[in-house]
């Protein structure tokens, strides 16, 4: 199958850097890679599949040859926007939900991003980092509580499409029942901190879990999609209370629609049971695609085999460059039309089947999901 004409609503990614942050070798080298420390990004990364192809691919694009150094000459002669809608509109990306808390000073904003994109870009809430602001502002728990609340409150209305928790990051996915007592208790050590520090990081767990319980309630009352990481991520998360059985006790009491991200890699086979069993569940493909590469067939193949077709999404997790949402589309559209032929020749779906299994995938279970008014084109 040749899924290039089904456009991806990328429903997880976030925005750009600026081009002056990614111009050396080792600066461009670095976002291939979950890996934090300078030896791996210098040495180790050139060595691993995802950037070797991620130059073939790019190379080939450009009509330059295969080297880092020719890639990158090759791109900076392209200006910045042009290079960045050359490569959407190659990817076939209609539209992006994007989540800007991830973010450093190079990134673009919500006000500068959209500009370097063909396709519409709206805004997903990051819960935790919003928090952060609100512990360095207000000493007193219940102010920084009201103003929080305010926010999720007004969220769909303010057009964020999602609330993102990164909880996993921070203090685990075991989260317990609701404590405001403990929650209270923590916020006043951290606002402590903050006053010291100017700036805090959230991940006292009874706090992290109580304003998990309270986003839950409010994406529940205005139908918004709560994605939670799940699974594998930098070296910030900790794999082992990454796995996402522990939300089993969220996931049966809350009315939120729950969006489980990157399969909950190495989890895969946890996440599409639980997106098969709990109509509340959806499984998000992003970041496991594309970092596991070729390993992509054999995930989504067990995914697919488990998980109901209209439960499954296709996203980049792009950040940084243009070129990762590229090489994340492309890696994506190559591993579902591999599955999507072998369950052909071996008679579990038809040609269409398999077509109307692919346009769920890369959009219309996340246009079906999120609450875009316009949909894409
Ligand atoms: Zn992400």
């Amino acid at each position: 199958m040749n899924l290039n004409h089904i456009p991806i609503l990328d429903h997880h990614a976030h925005p750009l850097l600026r081009p002056e942050a990614v111009q050396t070798a080792v600066s461009f080298q670095q976002w291939f890679t979950e890996s934090t420390h300078p030896a791996t990004h210098q040495h180790h990364v050139p060595h691993s599949l995802f950037f070797r192809t991620g130059i073939k691919w790019l190379a080939e694009l450009l009509g330059c040859e295969a080297t880092i150094t020719a890639v990158l000459a090759a791109r900076a002669a392209v200006p910045y926007a042009e290079w960045s809608h050359r490569l959407f509109n190659d990817a076939n990306i209609s539209m992006v939900l994007c989540d800007y808390g991830y973010s450093t000073a190079d990134s673009y904003t919500p006000t500068t991003f959209p500009a370097l994109l063909p396709c519409p870009v709206h805004p997903i809430l990051r819960l935790e980092t919003y928090f952060q602001e609100l512990i360095v502002a207000h000493p007193r728990f219940d102010n920084a509580l009201e103003v929080f609340v305010t926010t999720l409150r007004r969220a769909r209305a303010d057009g964020y499409v999602a609330l993102k928790s990164i909880i996993a990051y921070r203090s685990g996915l075991d989260i317990a029942p609701a404590d405001k007592a403990g929650a209270e208790v923590a916020y006043n050590s951290l606002h402590a901190e903050a006053q010291r520090n100017g700036r805090v990081r959230l991940a006292a767990k009874p706090l992290c879990d109580y304003l998990l319980w309270l986003a839950a309630e409010e994406a529940a009352r205005q139908s918004l999609p709560l994605q939670i990481h799940t699974g594998f991520g930098d070296e910030d998360a900790d794999l082992r209370t990454a796995n996402p059985l522990h939300l089993r006790p969220l996931i049966a009491q809350t009315k939120a629609n729950l969006v489980l991200l990157h399969m909950g890699w190495p989890f895969s086979r946890e996440t599409a049971h639980l997106a098969a069993l709990y109509p509340n569940v959806w499984l998000d493909l992003s970041l496991a695609i594309p970092f596991a590469t070729t390993g992509i067939p054999a995930l989504l193949r067990e995914v697919l085999g488990m998980a109901h077709h209209s439960k499954i999404m296709f996203a980049t997790d792009a950040f940084t460059m243009p070129d990762i949402f590229w090489l994340a589309a492309r890696w994506g559209r190559w591993g579902l039309s591999k599955v999507l032929d072998e369950l052909i020749s071996e008679g579990f779906l038809s040609a269409q089947e398999a077509e109307e299994t692919a346009v769920s995938i890369l959009h219309r279970n996340a246009q079906t999901l999120y609450p875009i008014s316009k949909g894409i084109n």
